[in-house]
């Protein structure tokens, strides 16, 4: 049997083609640009394995993702010109004619660490991805948590000390959330230069761990978390987790006496996965569905 799965992200697709394994036999990744376009591509790749037994999708948010909603597989309120409102799981499943399976990009990587990475066992943490944006898959007692449509980690308030940090933040919608402070597009907007060529400058990182600390401090009071996965590419840079470590341990300042946040290292660490957590994600979805 095989299965589809997408990491349907805001900046990129990752298409992929596998069985039960972690490793995927075809992988195709390509630009998120317009839904008709991208969606094409997508069908395109997919259409071309004759015994598809189903799709498991990881999409970009906010969407619609209660299974009994006339909207499900539908983006929400987005920036992202040209998505709000667009139908992904409709399109996909009219034009590919297999059953689809659809989670957020996020909850779909924490399904795939869940499974196969670095929260094999744990039936309680979050997934957390620092890249263009922010965002978070929350796991609770083995089953990501929906709730209203689906928690919104990046959008998180956090303390922003303006005479520190004097930038405005960067969220269309709040300004100064997590997201807005933290996300590789505020770093961006703050300095001038991407995150990646930030490395000459300590102190953008240090700024960085502070807000990240903060929030999944936040995270860590409100899930009660067992294990944090930071993964993205903003979340990977290196020495950035040493740091996020340090300041977790601080802000949080012993008063939640778990075996767990005893060792920061084993805590919070990164995805086992690596940059695959969300295509992974999405074939088990697939695959589960069945
Ligand atoms: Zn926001």
């Amino acid at each position: 049997m095989s299965f589809g799965g997408i990491e349907a992200g805001g900046t990129k697709w990752v298409c992929a083609i596998g069985g039960a394994g972690v490793e995927p036999a075809r992988v195709e990744i390509f630009p998120t640009t317009t839904p008709a376009e991208t969606i094409g591509r997508a069908v395109e790749f997919f259409a071309a394995e004759p015994d598809l037994e189903a799709l498991g999708v990881g999409l970009f948010g906010p969407v619609e993702v209660r299974r009994d909603s006339p909207r499900w597989g539908t983006i929400l309120t987005t920036p992202k010109p040209g998505w709000e409102g667009t139908d992904v799981a409709g399109a996909l499943a009219r034009s590919l004619r297999v059953p689809i399976a659809l989670d957020t990009d996020v909850n779909a990587a924490a399904v795939g660490e869940w499974r196969h990475g670095a929260a094999r066992g744990v039936d309680t943490f979050v997934y957390v991805t620092v890249g263009t944006g922010i965002g978070g898959g929350v796991f609770v007692d083995g089953r990501p948590l929906h709730g209203l449509q689906h928690p919104e980690v990046g959008h998180m308030m956090v303390p922003h000390d303006r005479s520190r940090d004097p930038f405005e933040g960067s969220c269309p919608f709040h300004g100064d959330c997590l997201e807005g402070l933290a996300s590789g597009t505020a770093m961006r907007a703050r300095r001038g230069r991407p995150a990646e060529e930030l490395g000459d400058d300590p102190e953008a990182w240090e700024l960085e761990a502070e807000y990240l600390a903060l929030g999944l401090a936040n995270v860590v009071l409100v899930v009660s978390a067992e294990r944090i996965v930071l993964g993205g590419g903003v979340g990977g840079a290196p020495g950035l987790i040493e740091r996020v470590r340090t300041r977790l341990r601080e802000i949080l300042a012993g008063y939640v006496d778990a075996p767990a946040l005893r060792d920061m290292d084993t805590y919070l660490v990164p995805p086992g996965l690596g940059s695959r957590s969300g295509v992974v994600g999405a074939l088990t979805l697939a695959g589960d569905s069945c």
